[in-house]
Parts: structure tokens; sequence; C-alpha cells
């Protein structure tokens, strides 16, 4: 940054069931951090202003003059440009809620909004496992599936900021319906959720299995089970390894980048699903796309939003990027 005093940003991530916020600076990363409960069931006006309190008080003595903006990474669709969130699944009666426009107000700082997801990919190339890579796709596997595109060293928006919802590209076209409301997306395959759901149906279907003893079953009742040895736990990690190695291939095909990242809490079972994973790739992508490709591990864990909210601010402040 040019303005030598500015020196921090304010960095907030509502992508989660937490609200995480921080004081950044550019040389040392998270100076003060706060992280609070979303209760996003009581509607965008609390959410907002528990945002702004936690932001206060992150700021702390920092004086408004030595902060340069604050980045916000938020669920979407959003509109980058506007800072407007759309709609938000996870956060009840948010539709087309100006929250870049609001929290500047509020704070007397200039407010860039992202995408949660794509912020983690931003992120993760400025700051982790993407460093120096110009051409990364990051994809991170919890609940959903979310992800975000590097593209010649650039974050890739689309035409409305929509673009890189990598979850929701279909692979099986009369397959399962997906809450998106296409059917036979990667993330109706190889979420957590998707994870739970397969078991649930074997279940059901009554093969022999540990999980039949659960009351209810989660993706991380699967992945236990897997490594406790239940066979059929670990054909359904492998099935959503084989799935998730189908969608990598055809983002491989797309954007031919030279790192894929993957993060959220899915990737914790790394060991259960990534020989399927790679058996897929590597049976099903075109050799020449394989030529010096890695597929890591993210390696900013919770803070991936943050960093890319840093990095959004840099990008925005520094590069007059996205303007
Ligand atoms: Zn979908």
């Amino acid at each position: 940054m040019d303005d030598g005093e500015k020196q921090y940003i304010l960095c907030a991530d509502l992508g989660g069931t937490q609200i995480r916020v921080a004081l950044c600076s550019a040389d040392d990363g998270i100076v003060r951090r706060a992280v609070v409960p979303t209760m996003a069931d009581e509607g965008p006006r609390s959410v907002i202003s528990r945002l702004a309190t936690q932001m206060r008080h992150v700021i702390g003595d920092t004086t408004l003059a030595e902060i340069a903006a604050a980045g916000i990474a938020a669920p979407g669709p959003l509109d980058p440009w506007k800072g407007i969130v759309r709609e938000a699944p996870n956060l009840p009666g948010w539709r087309n809620v100006p929250l870049a426009d609001e929290i500047g107000r509020m704070l007397g700082v200039p407010v860039f909004l992202g995408n949660d997801a794509n912020l983690a990919a931003l992120g993760e190339h400025a700051f982790g496992a993407g460093k120096g890579v110009d051409d990364m796709i990051y994809i991170t596997v919890s609940t959903g599936i979310g992800g975000g595109i590097i593209s010649g060293g650039r974050l890739l928006l689309g035409s409305r900021g929509l673009a890189a919802e990598v979850g929701h590209q279909t692979l099986e076209a009369h397959g399962v319906r997906c809450k998106c409301g296409n059917i036979g997306c990667v993330e109706a395959y190889a979420s957590g959720t998707a994870i739970a759901r397969r078991a649930r149906e074997i279940v059901g279907a009554g093969r022999e299995t540990s999980l039949a003893r659960l009351d209810t079953i989660t993706g991380r009742d699967v992945a236990e089970a897997a490594r406790n040895g239940d066979a059929v736990a670990m054909e359904v990690m492998q099935e959503a390894g084989f799935y998730l190695g189908v969608g990598i291939v055809n983002l491989l095909h797309l954007f031919n980048p030279s790192r894929v990242i993957l993060g959220g809490s899915v990737t914790k079972s790394w060991d259960l699903f990534a020989d399927t994973m790679w058996e897929t790739i590597r049976s099903r992508a075109q050799a020449p796309y394989l030529e010096g490709l890695d597929i890591v591990r993210a390696s900013l864990g919770d803070d991936a939003g943050l960093m890319g909210a840093m990095a959004l601010v840099l990008d925005r402040k520094v590069h007059g990027g996205m303007e």
C-alpha cells in the first residue's frame, strides 16, 4: 500500500456458523481476532450489528486512520462489485443486503465484499498452499462443496461475480436432486451431507455395517467407521472420492490448473478417499493435463476466508483489481 500509515486491514468471514473477525496487517497477518456465533436465525439486522460490534472490538485502540479498508467474506450468491449479498442459503432472510455499504457506514472505512469460497481460494493463493501458483483451483468439501478459481493469477469472477461454483457441476445427468435445484451435482455425491445420505441409503437397504446401530448418521460417523475397518463405510468414502475425482477431471480439462487445493471438513478424511480420487483422475484425465499437476490439502484451515478477505483488500487497493 502506498499510504504508509494505513497499515491495517479489517477482515471478516460470515461463511460458517460463526462470525470470524480479525485485524490484519500485510506484514504480520492476523494481529487480533474475535469469533462469535452467527445466530443467523435472528436475521440480517442482528447479524450485521453483531458483525460491526466484533469489528469495532478487534479495532481496539487502533485508529481508523491506520485502517486501509475492510474485506468481508460472505456466503453467496453475491455481487462483489456492489457489495450486495443477493441471497444466502445459510443466512435466513438475507435478500439483496447491501452489506459493504452498511458496514462501511457503521465503521467509517471502505468495505469490499467477496464470496466466501472465492475468497478462501484467494487466501490460499496469496498466503497458503497456492502461494506463487498462478493457475490453481481451490475446492472446499464440507456440508456443501464450493470453491474458487485463480486463472492467470486473477480470481475468476464471471460476468455477475457468480463464477466457480465447482460443487454444482453436473456429474450424473439423471442422478440425485441437489439442494441447489439442479440434478446430479458433485455436491450431491461427494459432500459430507452426500456421504451421510449414501450411508443411510445403504443401511436402509439392509447391508451389514456398524453404521446400522446409529440413530442418525453424519459424514463424520461414516469416516470414523471406515477408519475402524467398516467395509461399507469405506466403500461410501471411496465413492465420494470417485465423484470428487470426476469433478476434478472436468475442472482440469476446463481450466488446466497446475495445482488443485482441497479444504473443508471432509478433507480431514484425506487418507480414506484420496487414493480413489487420484485413480479416477489418472484414468480419466487426458495425459497432458496431468503434467506438473499436484493436488494438495489447504493450509490455512478456518482462516482461509479471513486471509482471503485481506488478499481482496490488498488486491483492490494496490492493483485496483475487480473495479
Ligand atoms: Zn447443485
